[in-house]
């Protein structure tokens, strides 16, 4: 579904992502783990165009096929026509990238002053151009489906933390992506409220959604990703299927993140 190579980003002289390859399969859940500041979260937004990286390719099934090593060198290009081709192309990957997959943040960020319904069919009217009647009885059929159908007219504020996060996913879910990001979406919530969120994570996957998630949550990545990526430093590491991530990790830094956190 998604290819990623060679991610390169920095944030000033801060190298923080240095040459990271992923490869998404449809129906696979590939988890990032890795120490804070390893660069999960950049390859996550990197994926659904809301980071550009400075250098690597993203291609998409039947999609974009992002250079960004040559869109770079656009956007330095010295002829005004060659900066703004380049600027065009940007904004047009970007747009298709984001087109296609839907992210869970860590913060739900619902709209405080608009109801659970209109937070969840703000996206599918306003951006997908669905019509109002067909996205509210798509969004009252998945809040049913996490358990929220009575939640429809409340505020964000009204909800605990677990509800709301529900909400947000529900709210990506609407979109009908081809891919669900999920960024640390249960690290934000008091710990009673974690297990409610990832046994809806955990459905979806068993439903077949496509996801990456970036967790802490490294029994949810054992029991439920398919692939398992340790980043640190800006590389991965290490990959492969949880059941050996976890009981044996090939590399050295690897364990030492897992004797540190398990
Ligand atoms: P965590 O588990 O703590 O969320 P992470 O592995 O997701 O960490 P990132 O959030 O990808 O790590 O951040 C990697 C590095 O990039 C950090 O040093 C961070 O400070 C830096 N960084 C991330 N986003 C920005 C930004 N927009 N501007 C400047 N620096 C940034």
């Amino acid at each position: 579904l998604l290819t990623a190579r060679g991610l390169q980003k920095s944030f000033g002289t801060n190298h923080v992502l240095r040459g990271v390859d992923l490869d998404v399969r449809r129906g696979e859940v590939i988890a990032l783990i890795g120490p804070s500041g390893s660069g999960k979260t950049t390859v996550l937004r990197s994926l659904n165009g809301l980071e550009t990286p400075d250098a690597g390719l993203l291609e998409l099934d039947g999609g974009p096929h992002v250079d960004f090593g040559a869109e770079a060198a656009g956007v330095r290009s010295r002829t005004w026509a060659g900066r703004r081709a380049a600027a065009r192309t940007v904004k047009a990957n970007r747009a298709a990238l984001r087109d296609r997959s839907a992210m869970v943040f860590q913060h739900h960020n619902l709209f405080p002053h608009r109801t659970v319904l209109e937070n969840v069919i703000e996206g599918p009217t306003q951006v997908k151009r669905v019509p109002r009647a067909t996205a509210i009885g798509r969004a009252e059929e998945l809040l049913a489906r996490v358990g929220l159908a009575d939640k429809r007219d409340a505020y964000p504020h009204e909800l605990s933390g677990g509800q709301q996060q529900r909400v947000g996913i529900v709210r990506a879910l609407a979109l009908s992506p081809d891919l669900l990001l999920f960024d640390e979406p249960t690290s934000a919530l008091d710990p009673e409220l974690v297990g409610e969120v990832l046994t809806v994570m955990k459905e979806l996957a068993d439903e077949g959604w496509t996801m990456v998630v970036v967790t802490h949550e490294l029994q949810f990545a054992r029991q439920v990703a398919d692939e398992v990526l340790f980043l640190d430093g800006g590389v991965v590491v290490e990959r492969g299927a949880p059941a050996r991530i976890f009981s044996d990790p090939a590399e050295e830094r690897t364990r030492r993140f897992l004797d540190r956190v398990l």
